[in-house]
């Protein structure tokens, strides 16, 4: 059966308009159908209340409509909202909305886990359960809309689970999705992908045409700090990524999480402005959260607003982010799901890296 959900809306509207075309059906009901995928979105086909009921029951038949179940939904102090979704496999994804002032960001899971085994992360520590499709990358979008579409978020960050890069055909489909004026039509500056810079996607990604972001969690300035934090460093080292982000043409944000005694000195500060300031990048520090391995600590916050200043001093932009949605563990890097009932994998055990 065709996962319409699965497809770039391009794509969804060939397979549609053939399917239409096969049944002897006008063609004007593709337009009527389609905007049922995205726009305005309908859980199930036989809710499409202004087609008729044959087309709805053949449109069930034909073509099932992905849905991921809400398992729970907890609202932080702060206003942010943590959705914890169940696949149709069992495997479970977060998805955390932030919403501030006119604008609500939605910060998606592009795998299930993660292979990578940043030691700071939650998702890291649980290991890789598997990637998500298309599909089940844009419902987290979609569901949210079906429950409330006033909740359609402004902007959405790859910054949930997973690494988006090591998912590229699903998160490269998704984009569309996303962006495309008959998928959700989310300008292309309101989409982020954060990445630790899987360099053979980031090449994929830098060719797409559209001005999508890209956010680069960098943790230290140095490859053996980095190595430390982050073992993917092995793999894609840090000389090489600064050469391709040399290449991209438009802005990077560095994302940096500041940990006490590991990547906090004045000296990390200077070291960092050198490769900020020639790519005009804007550094985004990040306060550490809870749940990854035990023994790491946040640095104290005049270390953070020092480091802060340092960078600024040397011409760099740098913001010193507030934690959200702390209190419902819904911060960057603290999604994690527990699996109780299967064994729990190490991350170096499913290290699917390319
Ligand atoms: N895998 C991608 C995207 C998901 S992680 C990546 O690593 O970029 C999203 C962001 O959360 C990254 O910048 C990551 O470094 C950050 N993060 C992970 N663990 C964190 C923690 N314990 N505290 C603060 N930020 C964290
Ligand atoms: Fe994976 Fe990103 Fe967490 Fe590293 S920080 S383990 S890449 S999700």
């Amino acid at each position: 059966m065709t996962d319409l959900l699965s497809l770039t809306p391009d794509a969804a509207r060939d397979a549609l308009g053939d399917w239409l075309a096969v049944r002897a059906l006008p063609a004007y009901r593709l337009k009527q159908v389609l905007p049922r995928l995205w726009q305005r979105p309908v859980r199930r086909w036989p809710d499409a209340s202004d087609l008729p009921a044959d087309l709805r029951g053949a449109l069930d038949e034909a073509f099932a409509l992905t849905a991921l179940q809400l398992v729970t939904r907890q609202v932080s102090s702060d206003g942010t909202e943590k959705f914890l979704w169940k696949l149709a496999d069992g495997e479970m994804i977060e998805s955390v909305l932030i919403p501030e002032g006119k604008r609500r960001t939605l910060c998606i899971s592009s795998q299930a886990g993660c292979a990578l085994g940043c030691v700071f992360c939650a998702t890291g520590q649980m290991g890789f359960r598997r990637n998500l499709s298309a599909a089940e990358i844009a419902s987290q979008v979609r569901e949210l809309i079906l429950l409330d579409p006033e909740q359609k978020p402004t902007n959405v960050v790859f910054m949930g689970m997973g690494e988006p890069l090591l998912n590229w055909g699903a998160v490269d489909t998704t984009l569309t999705i996303l962006n495309h004026p008959d998928g959700f039509g989310i300008g292309a500056r309101h989409i982020t992908v954060s990445t630790v810079g899987i360099l053979p996607h980031l090449a994929r990604f830098a060719r797409r045409a559209e001005q999508f972001r890209l956010a680069v969690s960098l943790h230290s300035p140095t490859p053996a700090g980095r190595l430390a934090l982050m073992p993917i460093e092995k793999k894609y080292k840090l000389p090489d990524l600064l050469q391709a982000l040399t290449a991209f043409r438009r802005r990077v944000t560095f994302e940096y999480v500041l940990i006490a005694g590991k990547n906090d000195t004045p000296e990390d500060a200077d070291r960092l402005a050198t490769l900020a300031a020639p790519l005009g990048a804007l550094v985004n520090l990040l306060p550490l959260h809870p749940g990854g391995a035990p023994g790491l600590t946040p640095s104290p916050r005049s270390q953070m607003l020092a480091f802060e200043r340092r960078l600024k001093s040397k011409g760099v932009e740098a913001v010193l982010r507030r934690s959200r949605g702390l209190d419902i563990s819904a911060a960057c890097g603290q999604l994690r799901v527990e699996v109780e009932t299967r064994r729990k994998v190490r991350p170096q055990e499913h290290a699917h890296v390319e």
